[in-house]
């Protein structure tokens, strides 16, 4: 069952020579589906998760997630929709350091008034989720980028939103932090009905999702399925062998090629 849909999606940015960062955008992502966007530098990637995640109104076309078009939400429902029904994990983790881990992580259901014994109660499942008990009331700039981005997810999802959008999440970590981010990205995916969809030009955690869309000049230009009987190693392999092949920023990866 498809818990996002967009349709015809583009976008037009005006200037002195405006410029279609976007067009025709149409795909699906199922429940519990992990899905990939990869391309090159300017194809239009932060273009496609801001649409998709409602952050900025395309020139056309539609986003439903979970039945609701967001294209026609006034700014107040949307916002509303966005906190209860999204959640967003960045490349520079976004957690305050004023506050520590477990302050951080709660913020969503504290601003929407979840009883206390409640938040207790999530908090309590999506730590031991992500492999974080131990550092809950250690402050962000105190533990690893590793812990910082696995806190970010916890503070992602412990509203249990629909969807969950990572933009770059690897790109500030070193590869065994990366493997341990993208394995609790990949658990939270098996475990629950939560869609995902992340930009990455990194093909070693764009080998953990189940689907790739590999964008260019603003269209999906073809996409790359990992089957339930591929190994992650050979779906890497299958990754790096298009971007070669279509040229898909593989520049940008170079260093990560390693891992
Ligand atoms: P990517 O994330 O793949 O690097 P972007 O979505 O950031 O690509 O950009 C796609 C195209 O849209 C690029 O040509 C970029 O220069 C242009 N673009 C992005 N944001 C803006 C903006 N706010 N105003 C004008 N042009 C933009």
């Amino acid at each position: 069952m498809a818990i996002l849909t967009a349709e015809k999606l583009s976008k037009q940015y005006d200037g002195s020579v405006p410029t279609w960062a976007l067009k025709d955008a149409t795909f699906q992502v199922e429940k519990g589906e992990f899905l990939g966007i990869m391309g090159p530098s300017g194809s239009g990637k932060t273009t496609l998760l801001n649409l998709l995640a409602g952050i900025d109104q395309p020139t056309s076309g539609t986003v439903c997630v979970e039945g609701v078009n967001l294209i026609n939400l006034s700014d107040d429902r949307l916002a509303l929709f966005r906190r209860r029904s999204l959640g967003f994990v960045f490349q520079d983790f976004n957690l305050l350091n004023a506050l520590t881990i477990r302050e951080n992580i709660v913020i969503p259901v504290a601003l929407d008034r979840v009883p206390v014994a409640k938040i207790e109660e999530r908090l309590d499942t999506v730590s031991h989720q992500l492999g974080i008990e131990s550092i809950l009331d250690k402050r962000p700039f105190e533990v690893s980028g590793g812990e910082q981005q696995r806190s970010a997810i916890a503070r992602a999802i412990i509203h249990r939103p629909a969807m969950v959008f990572a933009d770059e999440p690897t790109g500030n970590l070193d590869s065994k932090s990366a493997h341990d981010v993208m394995r609790a990205f990949s658990d939270l995916n098996q475990s629950g009905e939560t869609g995902i969809v992340m930009v990455t030009h990194d093909p070693f955690a764009a080998s953990f999702c189940r689907r790739i869309l590999l964008i260019r000049d603003g269209r999906v230009h073809s996409q790359l399925h990992r089957a339930e009987s591929d190994s992650r190693g050979s779906f890497f392999q299958e990754i790096i062998g298009s971007l070669r092949l279509h040229g898909g920023g593989l520049s940008d990866v170079i260093p990560t090629l390693s891992r």
